[in-house]
């Protein structure tokens, strides 16, 4: 069968496409490569999403799943390794070998956490280091942990982590957060935190487990080590857009779109955060899946 609208990820963005591409009565595929729900369920605290109040991200994304699912959305748990998307038919290619096709596809595979490259990061993945303080935080019950990075989700797991653990050393390369005002003076109020300015961390290290991680002070050249039970890694983003190389304009790894969610590929939108934008949002992704579903709808018309 070809379907309506594929739409590549199961995050807030691709969810909300969903949503709009079956109300629309057309006939929608999602792929998702993990779990659904996307960044957002590493947010511990959703509170600025317009008359939602106070929602975990796992709740939100449960919640958005079953309005998706509800509608009729059906949803494939697999990787889109490659895609064909010239002419007025869509092909796109799984990781199990199975092929879809659809009259339009909207991009929607959202950006993964960055790495910081540094010795011990990959050797300690599960054993103190990790991506995500909601998932991983409660490992660390009553010890200390270090936090790096100076943006809204550095600041935020910072604040998680205080609730649980001992300790939160909190590192970040500059001298001034990244994040909103909001969170910095949560972070400033919270007499757990340690921040630790100017610093970049060197080395993670530890025996089977981490227990320390090597810093240096950028202005002061000092070099120190701070004893941690975990390393929260929060430095930002990177799109996963490498399926799309050469076949959609891209900028700077982000698939190239304003506000229309239109890409330069007729029958090809892009939604949520792997699209080049300014704000990188829950509102602004659902918005943007809105968006997308609707273009997609008004393309197939033409
Ligand atoms: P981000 O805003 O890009 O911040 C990344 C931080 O990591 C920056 O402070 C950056 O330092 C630092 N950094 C980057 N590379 C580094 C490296 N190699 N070593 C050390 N530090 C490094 O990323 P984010 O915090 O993940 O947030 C991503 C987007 O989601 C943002 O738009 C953010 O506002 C949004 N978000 C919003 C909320 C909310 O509204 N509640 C919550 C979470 C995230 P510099 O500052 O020096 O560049």
């Amino acid at each position: 069968m070809i379907y309506d609208i594929a739409i590549i990820g199961a995050g807030p963005a691709g969810l909300a496409a969903a949503i709009y591409g079956q109300r629309a009565g057309l006939k929608t595929i999602t792929f998702e490569a993990n779990v659904h729900g996307g960044q957002i369920i590493n947010t511990p605290e959703v509170e600025n999403y317009p008359a939602l109040g106070k929602v975990s991200g796992v709740e939100y994304a449960m919640g958005i799943y079953e309005q998706a699912v509800g509608f009729g959305a059906e949803i494939e748990y697999k990787a889109v390794v490659d895609v064909q998307l010239e002419g007025d038919v869509k092909t796109l290619k799984c990781n199990d070998g199975s092929e879809y096709q659809a009259k339009t596809v909207i991009i929607a595979t959202g950006v993964v956490r960055r790495k910081l490259e540094i010795p011990g990061e990959d050797r300690f993945l599960g054993a103190g280091v990790s991506y995500c303080a909601t998932c991983d935080g409660l490992f660390f019950k009553d010890k200390t942990a270090t936090v790096v990075g100076g943006g809204n989700t550095a600041l935020e797991d910072a604040v998680y982590l205080a609730g649980i653990c001992e300790k939160v050393y909190l590192i970040h390369r500059r001298d001034e957060f990244r994040g909103s005002r909001h969170e910095v003076e949560k972070v400033l109020a919270n007499p757990k935190i340690e921040i630790l300015y100017d610093t970049i961390p060197l080395a993670i290290e530890g025996e089977g487990m981490v227990s320390r991680l090597q810093v240096k002070n950028v202005k002061t050249e000092e070099e120190k080590t701070l004893y941690t039970s975990a390393v929260f890694v929060a430095v930002g983003l990177v799109p996963q857009n490498d399926i799309f190389a050469g076949k959609v304009d891209m900028d700077g790894g982000y698939i190239a779109a304003g506000e229309s969610c239109v890409t330069n590929v007729p029958g090809v939108f892009v939604a949520g955060d792997t699209r080049t934008k300014s704000l990188r949002q829950l509102v602004t992704a659902t918005a943007d899946g809105a968006i997308a579903a609707t273009a997609a709808a008004n393309y197939l018309d033409r």
